[in-house]
């Protein structure tokens, strides 16, 4: 019987925050943030534009249903 798969080269994401493709970062849902902007969201105390940028890029996420 012929099976199809999907396989997922992870080469890198395109980070939705910065659109760079990175390999280190953080999954939320089915989009990417790379440990660069992931830094740049903690760090919101002391520079507040970094975050409004993530909250602009977040709201293009849609969350995924398949939750584990
Ligand atoms: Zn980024």
């Amino acid at each position: 019987m012929k099976q199809t798969r999907v396989i997922h080269v992870r080469l890198g994401e395109k980070c939705v925050c910065c659109q760079d493709v990175r390999t280190e970062g953080l999954r939320i849902f089915d989009s990417f943030i790379c440990l660069k902007c992931e830094e740049g969201i903690v760090d919101v105390e002391s520079n507040e534009e970094p975050y409004e940028h993530f909250i602009t890029a977040l709201r293009g996420i849609t969350p995924s249903v398949n939750e584990n």
